[in-house]
């Protein structure tokens, strides 16, 4: 029998944090299960869909990515509109993209109705694969002091890499299953 909608629910999550941390490969990875290491530096897809059943209800998720306006350091209102999650990612190799999120923390509360309250958060530490290769990539940001830093701002936090999908599906899923939660 033909139904008369796709999906039961309609959910808009959102990337943010500094350039090249590797949102839009995050993004890639989740909806079309690829990776690309050499790939400019942000390449800038505006927003992807994908299709999920979780208890039962279909859900058409769509995810926006910054597509490489958060070099200006701003991303504006219109971006936040209507997000009921957002995923907000540094680089665990990186120290200046962790201490830059308060930076983007308060654009959420700035931007986002109700001053982002009603809003799902995760924290992702990506490119965990980085720093177990050896070499010249260590690790800046411990998991513990994320984790920490998540739990007193109010947001879910994982680690994760884009690169072996570690982390990657179930960063996506934990927001989709807590907006689920408390609509
Ligand atoms: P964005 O600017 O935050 O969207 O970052 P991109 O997705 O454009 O990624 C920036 C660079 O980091 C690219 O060269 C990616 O290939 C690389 N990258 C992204 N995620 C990972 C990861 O998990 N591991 C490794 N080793 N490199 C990654």
């Amino acid at each position: 029998r033909p139904q008369a909608f796709p999906y039961d629910h309609l959910f808009k999550l959102l990337m943010i944090g500094d350039a090249a941390v590797g949102k839009s490969s995050m993004l890639i990875r989740f909806t079309d299960d690829a990776f690309d290491e050499h790939i400019q530096s942000t390449i800038g897809v505006d927003f992807k869909v994908k299709h999920l059943e979780l208890n039962s209800k279909r859900i058409k998720l769509t995810v926006w990515d910054t597509a490489g306006q958060e070099r200006f350091r701003t991303l504006t209102s219109s971006y936040y509109r209507g997000a009921q999650g957002v995923v907000m990612v540094y680089d665990v190799t990186r120290r200046d993209s962790f201490d830059n999120l308060d930076h983007w923390l308060k654009e959420i509360q700035l931007y986002s109705p109700n001053s982002g309250e009603g809003v799902v958060k995760l924290l992702v530490g990506n490119k965990i694969d980085l720093p177990e290769m050896g070499g010249e990539h260590e690790r800046q940001v411990d998991r513990d002091e994320a984790e920490e830093w998540a739990r007193e701002h109010g947001m879910l936090f994982l680690e994760a890499s884009a690169k072996t999908k570690a982390g990657i599906q179930e960063s996506f899923m934990e927001v989709v299953y807590k907006i689920l939660e408390d609509p």
